[in-house]
């Protein structure tokens, strides 16, 4: 599903990421951890173009991104992505957050839009707060319908950035539930967390990052017991 070579990326003079070279495949959940700015979020940012890299190249679903802006609307409305602060619409609705791409993007009627929406926050659990608007709700309600928002637009894939970092510990699993249901149906996944449990559970693979490059990947079980660097040695110390 995404195939990254050689990728580099500078903000202005900083390079935050070196030569990543990463192979996501159709299907796959991958995790991808590492200490705070290694580069986590800007990598998967280059995933659907919300940053441009710089040198090297990154297909997703075969589309080369590039200049080539019917390239990018095409990834973005196969790549869904979820953000560590929700980033959901707060003077829209539950729904009209939901039905917004829908009708915009996918040019889907109002009661098409609608019947997806409600679908789509059954799957998450939340049917019943639809009408709602996202200050109403708690934070694992609000990234509930950050998750359904995503899933109304059908991608192929999941991009989700530290999707429980912001919550309080009592709404983390949540959430974790819903990825984990989406997973098990099958869904491509790429996920910056650090919720280890989550890894060992459903990735099938971990992707360790430090100071903008990968550094070791390793099935969850290899990666948790037995790393094979000392930088995630030393993180993976630094989580218990
Ligand atoms: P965290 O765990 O804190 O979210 P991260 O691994 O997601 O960290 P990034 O946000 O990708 O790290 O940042 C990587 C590096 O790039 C950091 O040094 C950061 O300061 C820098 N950086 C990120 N975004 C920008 C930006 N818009 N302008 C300039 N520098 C940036
Ligand atoms: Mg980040």
């Amino acid at each position: 599903a995404v195939v990254i070579r050689g990728m580099n990326k500078f903000y202005s003079g900083y390079q935050a990421l070196k030569e990543i070279d990463l192979d996501v495949a159709l299907g796959e959940k991958v995790v991808i951890c590492g200490p705070s700015g290694s580069g986590k979020s800007t990598l998967i940012r280059c995933i659907n173009r919300l940053e441009e890299h710089d040198g090297g190249s990154i297909a997703v679903f075969g589309r080369e991104l590039d200049d080539r802006l019917d390239n990018v609307d095409a990834v973005r409305r196969e790549a869904g992505m979820v953000f560590q602060h929700f980033n959901l619409f707060p003077h829209l609705t539950v729904i009209d957050n939901c039905m917004l791409a829908p009708l915009c993007v996918r040019r889907l009627s109002r009661r098409a839009a609608r019947e997806r929406a409600m679908a789509c926050l059954a799957r998450v659990h939340i049917a019943d707060q639809a009408d709602k608007y996202p200050g109403q709700l708690s934070g694992g309600q609000q990234q509930r319908v950050a998750i359904a928002r995503a899933l109304c637009m059908e991608p192929r894939m999941i991009l989700f950035d530290e999707p429980t970092s912001a919550l309080d510990p009592e709404m983390i699993s949540e959430v974790l539930e819903v990825m984990v249901t989406l997973a098990r149906d099958g869904m491509t996944m790429i996920c910056v967390t650090h919720e280890m449990g989550f890894a060992r559970q459903v990735a099938d693979r971990v992707v360790f990052m430090a100071d903008g490059r990968v550094v070791e990947q390793a099935d969850p079980a290899r990666f948790f017991s037995d790393p094979a660097t000392p930088r995630a040695r030393t993180f993976l110390s630094q989580l218990l």
